[in-house]
């Protein structure tokens, strides 16, 4: 029998009464270790955390707490290496994919502990100016935020067990409030082992962070008025967490980040051969690879102007098809598996779902794995689609409706030099994570993007002036904001110390000018 992960509730590490889930290998399809969290007392454990463990962080400055997230970053670097070994085994990804899940999380985490030093030693914020209330400046309105007296509950998605447990596990330690994580279940076991190094080296305080591997059953109901939940995953599973009573009923603040539709724009007049393009080429054949195109900000579809629709075609099937597919633990590899064998089916059908209405440019299932087994790894091939010619692009109505979640993107050609069609396109994905733009025309560049922000929480551009600079169009930087409107869930996190809002409750204090004196030692 696998060994049986741990869950850490009420201070105590506890395992689960049930027999447990078992976690795979993807590529070698071997059994890993198991989780379940059947039996554990969620209610004390909620309770602990709220009490014991808001308690002790709010004591704190943020000062103090940015210290502890710095103790925890170390922590973490010491143990990279069984990070590194538990994603190849339970994720299948390449080094260079979990670095962007690990070591992506570890840098979000000193990122914050950074901020917290320069927010001081204090134990609430300011926000804005106060206002005068009449005529008389004596009495007046100054508006503050305070850590809220709750948990965090995190519920998060497989694809980054380390990035999705420190982009929320920053910001809400760092105000003071006490986190309860439970990963998805498929890769529950770098989430564990990272919680598990930190709690360990005993750098925080009893109830601050807490991990409940396996079901999600009953978390939902343990949340309070003041607690906030923070989801990550599938719109229908958002749906449910949105209709729960603890969010209808009790008002418990409520974060999703759910799948994304993202786009890649090639502006007009960008010659094919120019840097533009070749930038162009290069970030699109990166996205779709990088973990296997498992990445909610990964991009889907790809717009070019008609007349370049061959030349995209060729250019980015050209690069897609030098990348080395199989196992990660051989050297020649670039790209791994997928999580799962569920991964690989939603994928392939959701490729047939999608080529109902496209056709093939560059076919993922004739490739060769290096060092697996085909018929156990569950690694498929780069896949690039494509809608053939602008009417296709305006009737093709499911490569704009649906996310893929895999290697897979569409070849999406708006009509002539029409930059109008190719944002009326790009806005059929009825909101987005992130959107990039390509073209070496400040002025065309910068006006899309303004065309695009409201309907993206992220706009990218790539001109080959900053080709050496640019972050990535699917990499989340902790000081930009992630998150989306409409079918990217509605949800905002990091974008700097505006992450920290959602941990905190804004109350207008009304008073005297010397009463309100008092409160400006706050940052
Ligand atoms: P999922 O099936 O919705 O699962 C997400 C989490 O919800 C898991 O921890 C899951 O636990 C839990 N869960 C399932 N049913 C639940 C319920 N009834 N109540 C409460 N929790 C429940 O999503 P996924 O397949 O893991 O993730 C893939 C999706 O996430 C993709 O669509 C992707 O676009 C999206 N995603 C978005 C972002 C973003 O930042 N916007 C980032 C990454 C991924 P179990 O694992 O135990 O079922």
């Amino acid at each position: 029998m696998t060994e049986l992960l741990s869950n850490y509730l009420n201070g105590t590490w506890q395992t689960g009464t049930g027999a447990g889930t078992v976690l795979t290998d993807p590529v070698l399809g071997t059994e890993l270790v198991r989780v379940d969290a059947t039996g554990l007392d969620l209610a004390e454990g909620f309770a602990f955390a709220r009490e014991q463990g808001g308690k002790a962080l709010r004591a704190l400055t943020y000062k103090q707490r940015g210290a502890l997230l710095a103790a925890a970053v170390k922590v973490l670097q010491a143990n990279r290496d069984a990070y590194y070994e538990i994603a190849t085994a339970n994720s299948g990804t390449v080094k260079n994919d979990s670095a962007v899940d690990i070591d992506g999380g570890i840098f979000t985490l000193g990122t914050y502990a950074k901020m917290g030093d320069t927010l001081g030693d204090k134990h609430f914020m300011l926000d804005g100016e106060s206002a005068r209330l009449g005529k008389d400046p004596l009495f007046q309105s100054q508006h503050v935020l305070t850590p809220t007296r709750g948990v965090a509950l995190f519920i998060n998605a497989f694809n980054f067990p380390s990035w999705g447990l420190w982009e929320k596990a920053a910001p809400a330690l760092l105000s003071g409030v006490p986190v309860i994580v439970k990963p998805a279940t498929a890769t529950a076991w770098l989430t564990q082992r990272m919680v598990k190094d930190v709690v360990d080296a005993g750098i925080l305080p009893a109830g601050a962070l807490s991990i409940i591997c396996g079901s999600s059953a009953g978390l939902m109901d343990q949340l309070q008025q003041f607690d906030v939940v923070s989801f990550t995953g599938s719109a229908d599973t958002a749906a449910v967490i949105r209709s729960h009573p603890a969010v209808t009923q009790r008002s418990v603040r409520v974060n999703i980040e759910a799948d994304s539709v993202n786009s890649a724009l090639l502006l007009p007049g960008v010659a094919p051969g120019s840097e533009a393009f070749d930038l162009f080429v290069k970030e699109v054949a990166r996205e779709m690879t990088v973990k296997s195109g498992q990445k909610c900000t990964a991009i889907r579809r790809i717009l070019v102007p008609e007349a370049l629709y061959d030349a995209a075609a060729a250019a980015i099937s050209a690069r897609l098809a030098k990348t080395t597919v199989g196992n990660p633990r051989n050297e020649s590899v670039r790209m791994g598996a997928l999580v799962n064998r569920a991964q690989l089916v939603a994928v392939r059908e959701g490729l047939e779902y999608l080529k109902a209405q496209a056709s093939v440019l560059h076919d993922g299932s004739k490739v060769a794995l290096v060092d697996a087994d085909a018929a156990i790894a569950c690694c498929p091939g780069p896949t690039l689609l494509g809608v053939g010619n602008a009417a296709g692009s305006d009737s093709a109505d499911r490569i704009h409706d649906t996310e893929v979640f895999g290697p897979v993107a569409t070849l999406v050609p708006y009509r002539g030099d029409n930059t109008d069609h190719a944002l009326q396109l790009i806005r059929r994905g009825q909101g987005s994570l992130v959107t990039s733009i390509y073209g070496s025309d400040p002025q065309a560049l910068a006006q899309a993007a303004i065309e695009l922000a409201d309907s993206h929480g992220r706009v990218h551009i790539i001109s080959p002036d900053v080709a050496a600079l640019q972050t990535g169009h699917g990499n989340v930087m902790p000081q930009s904001l992630h998150g989306g409107p409409g079918r990217a869930g509605g949800g905002e996190e990091l974008g700097g110390l505006r992450a920290l809002n959602f941990y905190h409750r804004r109350s207008a204090v009304q008073a005297s000018t010397a009463v309100l004196d008092q409160l400006s030692p706050a940052v």
